[in-house]
This record gives structure tokens, C-alpha cells and sequence, in this order.
């Protein structure tokens, strides 16, 4: 349904205007897109056979991201790559987005176009194409919805559920670099008084963790790696935070795990913040979410086989536990080499 900002509000947003500057913009065609924005729906051709992969995401202003501190262009990316880290999960390819927006009257076409240009810089790498979308007034702030679609070779898609006693756990990348990131940004204007023998932190780490948090990276060629070789025997992305999408993966196999705290990949920036803010990165990794790094499982059967590859593919991969029974429950094993419950939102219980 057409909605009317132009002429339901006093907007300084034209609707059709909006639409059509989208267009010229960001609407460039590929040959598999057959009709995109401008009519009443997109046509896309697929590829007999092809599962679809299909993931929306919303996003409402006060709740998940705040105008007082968040520039337009990193909402915007950091939208599409939330949804492309969902597709990354799956072990898929990403294709199209659309995206629905709910302008407040105080917004202006430079926040739309610097949401656009945000989230069309996380799509760009990956040739993901905007074919459409909806446009809407707001009375209570923005919202904004973003949808994606992308496509699997049959039966390769990788799901939460298919963990199996024995799997080994792997997590791509670093983790606990974004929440280090959003408390960095939350502390701004930097701190000028430190305690004498506080270590401080380079701009060079602090650029590095505000990066992770406003940029984060979805890791798409990781993904199709561990689908198209069918080496992942499950697959979750971290939004929720080492410790929460674990139970995912663990809930949705019916399988207990054992996470080695000691081996969680901790960049040297965020063991830098920690050090220079007396925090526990290991709590840092295990709570922050929004690192957008993959969780996997793999039989040990393949694990020699995928450290290889992952070497030549360039791909960070960390062994960081196992699956056990699901009556083992979840349990870490801590510094001291026990083993303990593993809390589920924070690692006080460690300490
Ligand atoms: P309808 O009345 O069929 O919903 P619209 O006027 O809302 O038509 O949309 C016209 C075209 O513009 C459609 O192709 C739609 O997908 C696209 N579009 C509308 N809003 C947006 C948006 N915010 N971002 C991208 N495309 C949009
Ligand atoms: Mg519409």
C-alpha cells in the first residue's frame, strides 16, 4: 500500500520523490532481477532447485539505536549487516534486500540517503541488489525494516539443529570486540583522568573496537565454505552473545556442550580495553552480542581437514569446545580447569 508522507504529514519528504531518487540511486539491475522498485511488486528469476533464504529484521529508533549518538549511515549498515549475517548463518548466498521505513516528521532526505548509502555499503561486497521496499510516516520516531533474500544448493543450508555428541565447536573471527566498541563509544568524551598504572588504550585499538561495533562484518564466504563442503554440522551467528547463542545451538540439537573459556579468540584491543577498564574480556566475549561472528559445530572426522582449508581460505577459525550429551548440560570450563555451569548472561560467576 502506498502511505503518504508527503501529504499525510508536513515532511520535508516527498514519498514518490524519496522512490525515485532510490531508484536512480540504488535500483540498478542485475539480469536476474526482471522487474525491481518502481512497480507493484519485484520479479526475480531463481535457479530451479535453489532453496530460498528469506530473513527480516526491525529496527525501531529508542530501542535499538539512539539519533543522539548513532550516525544515519552506520544504522544503516549495521542493519543490512545483521540481516546478511542471518543469510551467513544458513551457509547462504545473499541476493536481494528490501527495506520498509517509517519516517518521523523531523526526518530529512540526508538521513535517508545516508541511511541508504550505510546499508548499501554492507551490500555492495556481497552484489546483494535493493529491489524494493515500503515508505510510511512516523509519529513516534523511525523504524526500519529490512528484509533479505538469498539462496542455498538444496540441502546444504546450515540449521541450529544438527549438533551431534562428540562435534567439536568453532567460532570464526574474534569475539567481545563490539561490546568493547559500544562501551568505548558510551564513554565519550575519552576519559582524561586515569588512575596512575591504569594501562590506556591506543587510538589504533580503540578505532579498531568502535569499527567492530558500527561496521561489523557478516561473514558470508565463511559460511557458504562450511555449507558448500558440508563440513558444519550446525551453524548460528552471534547476536545474542557467545553465551546465549549457544544455548540456541544447543536447545534446537538436544545437546549439552563444554565451552574452554581459555581458548575463547580475543583480539589484542579488547584485551587491551579490558586491561586499561579492569574488565574480564572473557565476560566481554561471552555476553557481547552483535559480533556477528558464526558459532559452528564440525565432527572431529573433519577437523584436520577444515583447519587446512581454513588456512588457505584465510578464514579465522577457533576450536573452542565440544558437544556433549544434553544431559551434561552447558558448562565451561574456567581458568582453574573446573567446570561449572555456564551463566547465562554473565560470567560474574568466574570471577
Ligand atoms: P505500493 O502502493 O504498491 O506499495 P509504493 O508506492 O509503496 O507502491 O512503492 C513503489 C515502488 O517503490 C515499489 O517497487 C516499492 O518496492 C518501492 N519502494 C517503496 N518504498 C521504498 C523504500 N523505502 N526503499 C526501497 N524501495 C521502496
Ligand atoms: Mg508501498
Amino acid at each position: 500500500m502506498a502511505s503518504k508522507v508527503g501529504t499525510k504529514t508536513r515532511s520535508q519528504i516527498r514519498e514518490f520523490d524519496l522512490i525515485r531518487t532510490l531508484q536512480q540511486r540504488h535500483g540498478r539491475k542485475s539480469p536476474s532481477v526482471i522487474r525491481g522498485i518502481g512497480d507493484d511488486a519485484a520479479v526475480v528469476t531463481s535457479e530451479a532447485g535453489r532453496w530460498s533464504v528469506l530473513t527480516t529484521d526491525l529496527l525501531a529508533e529508542g530501542i535499538h539505536f539512539d539519533l543522539r549518538t548513532a550516525m544515519m549511515a552506520d544504522i544503516g549498515f549495521r542493519a543490512a549487516a545483521a540481516n546478511l549475517s542471518d543469510i551467513a548463518a544458513m551457509g547462504a548466498t545473499p541476493q536481494y534486500i528490501l527495506v520498509a521505513l517509517a519516517i518521523p516528521r523531523t526526518g530529512t532526505s540526508d538521513q535517508v540517503q545516508q541511511l541508504y548509502r550505510g546499508m548499501m555499503a554492507a551490500c555492495r561486497p556481497h552484489h546483494v541488489q535493493l529491489i524494493g521496499g515500503d515508505t510510511s510516516a512516523s509519529d513516534c520516531g523511525w523504524f526500519i525494516s529490512v528484509t533479505l533474500v538469498g539462496m542455498v544448493p538444496p540441502r546444504k543450508a546450515l540449521f541450529r539443529s544438527g549438533a551431534r555428541n562428540g562435534d567439536l565447536l568453532y567460532v570464526t573471527g574474534t569475539i567481545g570486540d563490539s561490546l568493547a566498541g559500544l562501551m568505548l563509544l558510551n564513554e565519550r568524551p575519552p576519559r582524561k583522568t586515569q588512575r596512575p598504572g591504569t594501562p590506556t588504550l591506543s587510538p589504533r585499538h580503540q578505532q579498531f573496537l568502535i569499527g567492530r561495533h558500527l561496521r561489523p562484518t557478516a561473514r558470508i564466504a565463511e559460511g557458504q565454505w562450511l555449507s558448500s563442503d558440508r563440513l558444519a554440522t550446525s551453524a548460528i551467528d552471534i547476536s545474542d552473545g557467545l553465551s546465549g547463542d549457544l544455548r540456541h545451538i544447543c536447545e534446537e540439537s538436544h545437546v549439552g556442550a563444554e565451552l574452554d573459556l581459555g581458548a575463547l579468540p580475543l583480539s589484542p584491543a579488547c584485551r587491551a580495553y579490558a586491561a586499561a577498564r579492569r574488565l574480564d574480556p572473557v565476560a566481554l566475549a561471552l555476553t557481547g552480542g552483535e559480533d556477528y561472528e558464526l558459532l559452528f559445530t564440525l565432527s572431529p572426522r573433519h577437523q584436520a581437514q577444515s583447519e587446512q582449508a581454513a588456512k588457505t581460505h584465510r578464514f579465522r577459525i577457533t576450536c573452542i569446545g565440544a558437544i556433549r550429551p544434553a544431559r551434561h548440560g552447558v558448562q565451561a570450563v574456567g581458568p582453574d580447569g573446573k567446570k561449572r555451569p555456564l551463566p547465562i548472561t554473565s560470567y560474574e560467576h568466574f570471577r
